[in-house]
């Protein structure tokens, strides 16, 4: 079997029950593939905004199902974007902080400083957005931490940037979280 074919077959696995995928787990620690598109990969979009949607998230990464594809879906002030191979093309000067939280990571917050505003282009098609699209605020963020999915970036990694007394306060709470969750 050939990358491809070892793709589709684990599409076609995923889809049979998507199901969110919570760390600790190796899926999100990986870098992921390019897509191509093809009708399959709109089904996958639409199990991964279902996905997001029960469990009450407001953006949602392929990783987060269980593949390691770049795909993402964002809630974003526009309506629901659905971005194949995303790139990220510009981003602010204008840093700001602000409390994030990821579905991967239920019911842990960390305060993590991202850029104001990023200009993403993308693939396919959107209705409510173009190939180029400036984001900022909540949007800007949304897609910027589900990006970092694709790099297989988590929460947890994020904290490691953090100043050091921060970092401290933020990697207990992630170790309380980690060990409810076991
Ligand atoms: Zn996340």
């Amino acid at each position: 079997m050939d990358q491809k074919e070892i793709f589709e077959n684990l599409i076609d696995l995923v889809l049979i029950e998507p199901q969110l995928v919570t760390a600790p787990n190796p899926i999100l620690t990986q870098k992921c593939s390019p897509v191509e598109w093809s009708p399959k990969i709109d089904e996958v979009l639409d199990a991964m905004i279902m996905v997001m949607e029960i469990n009450g998230g407001i953006g949602l990464a392929a990783p987060q199902i269980g593949l390691p594809l770049q795909l993402l879906v964002a809630k974003t002030s526009k309506g629901i974007l659905t971005a194949i191979n995303p790139v990220l093309k510009e981003t602010s000067e204008e840093i700001v902080w602000i409390r994030e939280g990821c579905l991967s990571y239920p019911n842990y917050f960390v305060s993590i400083p991202r850029p104001e505003t990023i200009t993403v282009e993308l693939e396919g098609e959107n209705p409510n957005f173009s190939l180029a699209n400036e984001l900022t605020g909540m949007d800007a963020r949304l897609v910027l931490h589900e990006m970092d999915h694709l790099q297989g970036i988590c929460l947890a990694d994020r904290i490691l940037e953090l100043p050091k007394n921060k970092q401290r306060i933020a990697k207990e709470k992630l170790a309380k979280m980690m060990r409810k969750m076991k």
